[in-house]
């Protein structure tokens, strides 16, 4: 497991990581998510040792993790950096000759790793004949190219057209079945949400919540129900009701009887919806992660969400 313990850094007046902790575990695709400015680069990069934090710790396996463990890291940097000059499969093959595979071994990794990404007919182009997702391919190869113990993606799905999405999730899956720790952010919730089993959500430099995707949405769901049906004042009135909001042309309510007693609540919102008219809908409110990630954050004023 990788765990981050009270990272912190500031730039200036700026506090871009204050406090940071979290866990990434093996078996798991973790997901980091925030907004513009929220703190995520900052951490990555203190993840891999190329920028130094101002207190905390990062560890594997309880290890502290020391410039030449983290030269085992697979790194995607939010600024890319291939050799625009040099040839796709040349680079991949030299990055893995530099995590010690013979120079034989590290051509045939490059070949297949970049195959595997549908970059099999552009072997022999410059980077910079490649267009921008085919280059964001490139940089996910070169993050794979030394076999590494853990990964570490900044934004590596952006750009990517949805065939890419899965190709890309698929590879990575893979690595994370072997055991590979890997966090990647991003800012496509949907695919977040299609991928991560494990979430770290930050805001304003500092952690908001983690968990399992299920736990989070579980956390989230409250004891909340969805109602469709005609004008919906009266609801609030439903003893235990204690919100009522319209929700994608439905009533979304929120019960605070006991847990016990709160689907008996919903039932009596129920029957007595039926006593006025029809109802075409009636169901337990379940978020998604963008439902979730809006509880947490965007009800925040931008300012705190991103420290200045
Ligand atoms: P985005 O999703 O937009 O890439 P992010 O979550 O990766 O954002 P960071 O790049 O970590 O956010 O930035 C966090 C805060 O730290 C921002 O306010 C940013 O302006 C500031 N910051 C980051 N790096 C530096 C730096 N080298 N010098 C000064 N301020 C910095």
């Amino acid at each position: 497991m990788l765990e981050v313990t009270h990272l912190t850094r500031t730039f200036g007046a700026i506090r871009a990581a204050d406090d940071i902790s979290f866990q990434v575990p093996r078996g798991a695709i973790t997901g980091f998510i925030g907004g513009n400015g929220a703190g995520k680069t900052t951490t990555m990069r203190m993840i891999l040792g190329v920028l130094h934090p101002d207190s905390g710790q990062v560890s594997l396996d309880g290890r502290p993790v020391t410039r030449e463990l983290s030269r085992h890291f697979g790194y995607m940097p939010e600024e890319r950096g291939l050799y625009p000059k040099m040839r796709v499969a040349e680079q991949i093959a030299y990055l893995a000759a530099l995590h010690g595979f013979s120079q034989a071994a590290a051509a045939n990794r490059a070949e297949t790793l970049l195959k595997s990404l549908g970059l099999g007919q552009r072997l022999a182009d410059p980077v910079e004949k490649l267009s921008l997702g085919n280059q964001q391919r490139a940089q996910i190869a070169a993050a794979l190219a030394g076999d590494p113990d853990v990964l570490v993606l900044d934004e590596p799905f952006s750009g990517l057209d949805p065939m890419a999405v899965d190709t890309v999730g698929e590879i990575l899956r893979d690595y994370v079945g072997r055991g590979v720790p890997l966090i990647f952010s991003s800012h496509q919730l949907d695919l977040v949400e299609r991928l991560c089993d494990h979430l770290v959500i930050i805001a304003g430099g500092r952690i908001r919540t983690t968990g399992s995707r299920a736990e989070l949405l579980h956390a989230h769901a409250g004891q909340r129900w969805e109602i469709e049906c005609g004008p919906a004042a009266w609801i609030a009135d439903v003893p235990g009701v204690s919100a009522v909001e319209p929700f994608n042309g439905r009533h979304r309510f929120a019960v605070t009887a006991p847990e016990g007693e709160a689907a008996a609540v919903a039932q009596e919102v129920l029957r007595q919806a039926l006593g006025r008219g029809p109802v075409a809908a009636f169901a337990p409110w379940q978020p998604n992660l963008v439902e979730v990630f809006r509880e947490v954050i965007v009800d925040e004023p931008q300012d705190k969400q991103e420290n200045r």
